[in-house]
């Protein structure tokens, strides 16, 4: 008996060793899954140098300044100077903050650490703020660094009493944050740099002294710019000589870095999809179009009755264009389907960088509502098309925005009507009755325009329904 007592108690234990084993093990396998959960891809260095990033040339000199101060934190910190410990980059998709950050630990030496505001915005309760805490601890274990958070706005949206941002768990992940920030010193030589497309949308929190104090917005390039950053792509590749900066850097109003860079890539492909050692002007100016418009479709017209309509259609677009805004450059009207899906397309660029005026934003929009107008005086009102979508797109966006953010409206001047509704806490139909009231107003101006000048669209559609395409030198000579 005593001996059988002996062997149960020691099967006993051996049970129990066994399941605290397994509790063990689980817990430690549960704790594994959290550590993974925890990480994130950081991309550790970089060799990027300012050189590589062109035009922004303020935002540059801004960051000079941080460069030294994190080689040499010393410096400022004996005599009292408080440098900031983030940055905010802002401004529109594209325009080379990513880039500029890399420069930044490029030029300073340091390793860079790189994640997007997205990675943070979790299911699983505390991954968020964990993975900002895991994040900082990486970073100072390597001393000197930068930290960069791309699309920090999907972390550090707004909290408004009236419209709750909804999850705890976000706040949780923004709090870490700016724990973090406080909690390194300021003489560590770490640099929070953080990147949005939005600044009005961060909570005000993020923006105080002590968290990003320095913001530096990157705006689209200028005409000077824009020639730096094609010669600095081109300067990477074999250029023929019928190139011109000048005209190429004309052509790209509006773009912004990574377009150009797209621009100058496609060409390249262009090339040598012809076997061209060279690239020459005819590759960009065929990848331009392809761009903007999308490559064309040939021989899609089958059908006459759609092929018809579209021209009319581009012919009004064309001929308000120049009627209304002689000063745009016309440079290419098509009524060749594209991929992008467009029936054909009328593409002008202005002459230079314009000033919205309010009364350009009335212009544009005749121009977009012109095709819709053709349509509708040669077919009749009942037998227009779908193919002004796109158009009536951009032309409401357009108009709401000159009487809800521009405040342009002679009935409502000088009101914002997305404040005008949160403090007030009004519904915003009245913005619908005005933008209506524009829209029907130039809508019939346009008609007037095009009933008194009839002949000239019919001249520019028979040119488009015999060659498909058009120039400015051959619209020049119609009208
Ligand atoms: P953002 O972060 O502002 O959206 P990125 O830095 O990611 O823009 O830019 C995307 C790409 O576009 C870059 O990798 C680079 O190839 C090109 N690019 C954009 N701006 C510039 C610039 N100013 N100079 C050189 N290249 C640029
Ligand atoms: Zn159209």
């Amino acid at each position: 008996m005593n001996s059988m007592n002996t062997y149960q108690i020691i099967a006993i234990i051996g049970v129990l060793i066994f399941i605290v084993y397994l509790i063990f093990k689980n817990k430690k396998s549960a704790q594994k899954e959290i550590n993974n959960l925890n990480e994130i891809e950081y991309s550790s260095s970089s060799n990027m140098k300012f050189n590589d990033v062109a035009g922004n040339y303020e935002a540059k000199e801004s960051l000079l300044e941080i460069v030294d101060f994190i080689k040499n934190p010393e410096k400022y910190s004996k005599l009292n100077a408080r440098m900031p410990k983030g940055v905010l980059l802002y401004g529109t998709p594209g325009t080379g903050k990513t880039l500029m950050a890399k420069a930044l630990a490029g030029e300073a030496g340091v390793p860079f650490y790189a994640v997007s505001g997205s990675d943070f915005v979790q299911v699983y309760a505390g991954l968020g703020a964990g993975r900002i805490r895991n994040l900082f601890k990486k970073a100072k274990k390597s001393g000197k660094s930068v930290i960069f958070i791309d699309e920090i706005d999907a972390i550090g949206k707004k909290r408004t009493d009236g419209n709750m941002r909804g999850s705890d768990e976000g706040d949780r992940t923004l709090n870490a944050l700016l724990a973090e920030m406080s909690g390194f010193s300021e003489d560590s030589g770490t640099i929070v740099v953080a990147a949005t497309n939005r600044i009005d949308t961060l909570d005000a929190a993020l923006l105080r002294p002590g968290r990003f104090d320095r913001q530096i917005e990157i705006m689209l390039p200028d005409k000077n710019a824009r020639k730096d950053i094609i010669k600095l792509y081109l300067s990477k590749k074999n250029v023929s000589d019928d190139i011109d900066l000048n005209e190429i850097a004309d052509l790209t109003v509006y773009f912004s870095g990574a377009m150009i860079e797209n621009l100058i890539n496609e060409s390249t492909l262009l090339a040598i999809r012809e076997n061209s050692e060279k690239i020459n002007n005819e590759h960009i100016q065929k990848a331009y179009l392809e761009i903007l418009a999308g490559s064309e479709k040939k021989n899609l017209h089958e059908n006459k009755a759609q092929k018809i309509v579209t021209s009319y259609h581009e012919a009004g677009h064309a001929f308000i264009s120049k009627y209304l805004m002689p000063d745009n450059k016309i440079i290419r009207v098509s009524i060749i389907p594209t991929s992008k899906g467009a029936g054909g397309y009328t593409l002008s660029i202005p002459n230079k960088e314009e000033v919205v005026t309010k009364s350009r934003i009335k212009k544009q929009l005749a121009v977009l509502m012109a095709g819709r107008v053709a349509e509708e005086i040669f077919f009749g009102k009942e037998n227009i098309t779908t193919g002004a979508q796109n158009d009536i797109e951009r032309a409401t966006s357009l108009a709401v925005d000159y009487i809800s953010k521009y405040g342009m409206d002679e009935n409502s001047a000088f009101i914002n009507f997305g404040v005008l509704s949160e403090k007030l806490n009004i519904p915003l139909t009245s913005v619908e009755q005005s933008v209506k009231k524009l829209t029907v107003e130039i809508y019939d101006e346009v008609v007037e325009i095009i009933k008194s000048n009839k002949e000239k669209i019919i001249d520019i559609t028979k040119i488009l329904m015999e060659k498909e395409v058009i120039y400015e030198e051959d619209l020049n000579r119609l009208i």
